[in-house]
């Protein structure tokens, strides 16, 4: 009995392990690798992951794929952190000090994604319009994009936006147009404001924001708890 234990054991463990380290293109160059990433960090320090909560003073955390509350139904991440390269981190701060003086915060959903995250999303989701393809990677597994909002302080709630996060339909495009005046308003604003700061949005999210220079960014499949 305890040698079939043993057995399954393994096949679980070996299972998992085959799952996390699924790569669909053997071309993409992936940093799995704790010691390489820190090597790397050594010769560029830009390439460091820096933890978002630190770095960015009055910044919020709703990381959704750290709880059940996602399109996967699954918790993905063990831990609800976010965390985006040196220079991502910054421009996040100066918009966050913009936001700051109209008594409005960031909210991320999303920032720095594992690959295997990725892959999973995929699996689960097969549109690339809004799942990212595993054959060239995210942004996100770049440490190079965010998926963001804005929370008014005054009521502690986010303000109105066309749709929740991850919602797949043509209401999420940015330069969608059937919406109230004032959910235009909001979301013309996190654009604009985000752009300005050196972030470009997605054509089919609103929420999700690519750092202008992603490409000097390696892709990542080093889990949160090793950072
Ligand atoms: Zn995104």
């Amino acid at each position: 009995m305890r040698q079939i234990i043993t057995l399954i054991g393994i096949l679980v463990f070996n299972f998992s392990f085959a799952q996390q380290t699924k790569v669909y293109n053997d071309k993409l160059n992936i940093v799995g690798d704790i010691y390489e990433y820190k090597a790397q960090v050594d010769e560029d320090p830009n390439l460091e992951l820096v933890d978002l909560e630190d770095f960015v003073p009055g910044i919020i955390l709703d990381i959704r794929y750290a709880t059940t509350n996602n399109f996967t139904g699954q918790q993905v991440y063990t831990k609800a952190k976010a965390f985006a390269r040196w220079p991502v981190a910054e421009a996040l701060a100066i918009v966050q000090e913009e936001l700051g003086k109209r008594n409005l915060a960031l909210k991320v959903y999303d920032a720095y994604r594992p690959y295997s995250a990725t892959v999973l999303f995929y699996e689960i989701y097969k549109d690339t319009t809004y799942v990212a393809s595993p054959w060239s990677g995210s942004r996100h597994n770049r440490g190079a994009a965010i998926d963001i909002s804005i929370v008014d302080l005054e009521t502690g709630e986010e303000i109105q936006m066309p749709t929740g996060y991850d919602d797949f339909t043509e209401a999420a495009h940015p330069d969608y147009m059937d919406l109230p005046q004032n959910v235009i308003q909001n979301r013309d604003f996190l654009i604009n404001t985000m752009q300005k700061h050196g972030f470009k949005v997605y054509a089919s999210e609103w929420w999700h924001f690519d750092f202008v220079g992603w490409e000097a960014f390696p892709l990542m499949d080093i889990p949160f708890d090793k950072l």
